[in-house]
């Protein structure tokens, strides 16, 4: 029987849970103090230490015995965590009212793990949006049927055909993006998961787009929320992490695919990403309002054919979220085909922008466009791209935190320039 069948290890989750200090507190406060100063040294720190030792081990042979058993909560070997990861995790279980987190080394590995813990294995099904980030629509059509587990993908936005599709094929697993990338599309995430529970399918929600500013999927009933920690929450375009936050019950699996999968996040990326967490609340508002600014800057400008961004009234799924994004904030990432575009003037484009990066990641600080034909999504074949929409003029922008009015003048140009 898999070790994580039994339940002997009451206090390895203790240290990812919320930081009961601060659970009632603002985003804002929750952002700045949770995780840190938790585990007391002869003096307080303000910020968690960077914790490179790769053991640790304790006065006492029982001491250590304790933490290899979980019979207490402690460290013995980092690559089942360190007090620099544990900072971020208590942060991260914080903001996403979830009762654990893990982080590890990306948000693929995230992903993997959250898949892997969910149930996702031989002869069980992964029921996945088709509108997902590229490398986990390859995975999940890919990789995990190597494995033995089978895969659909499908459009998630039509709920009556997704629940015939549950009730016939009954999945182990679903996994959605509650905001799909990048074609901006809202998936009703409290629908699904009530759906998917009905038939007793374990839910995972990417909610890298959406982040907790505007979504907080353990609350609507998810089971695992995970993250590429590398976007919105560290922020700063400088270091690669992933999460995955869950219930307690799940936790000795995801542990135990964690150390067993070996994709730890390491302490200087885990300190990287509490430091750019801080800011978390003040740059999301921001991305948000410039995002608002620029989308309708490109939805009344003559050379782009569509603008497709949650917060503008034309976006087909505007009603359901302002429904599911209390804040009234759509979130930083939107979506435009320019006009009788090809991949040549796609490339000029891109090459003509001055300010904007021209680059493949988002949720940085920095503003960035990118072709997802070409880059992010360049592994799906010309159909599977057609049916997600993104053709050779589909660009996706991760709005920053500039002045929006030097956005605009950006787009402007490259917009002229590029014809
Ligand atoms: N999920 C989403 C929605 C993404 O956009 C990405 C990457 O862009 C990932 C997961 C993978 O994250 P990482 O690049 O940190 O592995």
């Amino acid at each position: 029987m898999a070790k994580w069948e039994y339940t002997d290890k009451p206090m390895h989750s203790e240290h990812r849970r919320a930081d009961t200090r601060y659970l009632d507190k603002d985003m804002a406060t929750q952002c700045l103090h949770a995780g840190e100063r938790w585990e007391k040294q002869y003096f307080w720190t303000s910020s968690t230490p960077i914790y490179n030792s790769t053991t640790f081990f304790y006065d006492s042979v029982q001491d250590l015995d304790d933490r290899v058993y979980y019979r207490k909560p402690g460290y013995v070997y980092s690559r089942g965590g360190c007090p620099t990861n544990t900072a971020l995790e208590r942060a991260l279980s914080t903001l996403e009212g979830a009762e654990v987190t893990h982080v590890c080394s990306s948000g693929m590995a995230a992903s993997h793990l959250a898949l892997l813990t969910a149930g996702a294995g031989k002869d069980e099904l992964i029921l996945c949006c088709s509108d997902v980030y590229g490398s986990v629509y390859t995975m999940v059509e890919n990789i995990f049927p190597h494995l033995g587990a089978r895969s659909i993908l499908m459009d998630f936005a039509d709920l009556n055909k997704l629940e015939d599709v549950i009730k016939r094929e009954r999945p182990r697993v679903v996994y959605f993006e509650a905001v799909t990338n990048p074609m901006t599309k809202v998936i009703h995430a409290p629908a699904v998961i009530e759906i998917a529970h009905r038939y007793r399918a374990a839910v995972i929600v990417d909610n890298t787009f959406t982040t907790p500013y505007l979504l907080k999927p353990i609350d609507i009933g998810a089971d695992f929320v995970s993250h590429s920690v590398t976007k919105f929450l560290s922020g700063h375009g400088d270091v690669l992490a992933g999460s995955v936050s869950c219930y307690r019950k799940d936790f000795d699996k995801l542990h135990d695919m964690l150390i067993h999968v070996g994709c730890t996040l390491g302490p200087n990326e885990a300190w990287l990403a509490l430091r750019g967490l801080k800011t978390f609340p003040l740059r999301m508002e921001r991305h948000c309002a410039n995002a608002l600014a620029v989308a309708q800057f490109l939805e009344s400008h003559p050379l782009i054919a569509h603008t497709r961004y949650p917060g503008l009234p034309s976006h087909p799924q505007h009603e359901t979220a302002t429904s599911i994004f209390p804040k009234g904030r759509y979130g930083a990432i939107l979506n435009f085909d320019i006009v009788d575009c090809d991949k040549d003037k796609a490339f000029r484009f891109l090459e003509a922008l001055k300010l904007i990066l021209p680059a493949t990641t988002l949720g940085d600080i920095y503003s960035e466009i990118v072709n997802p034909a070409r880059t992010t999504h360049h592994q799906l074949s010309e159909e599977e791209l057609a049916v997600m929409g993104i053709n050779a003029g589909t660009f996706r922008m991760s709005v920053g935190i500039e002045d929006v009015e030097d956005l605009k003048e950006d787009l402007e140009q490259a917009l002229k320039a590029c014809q």
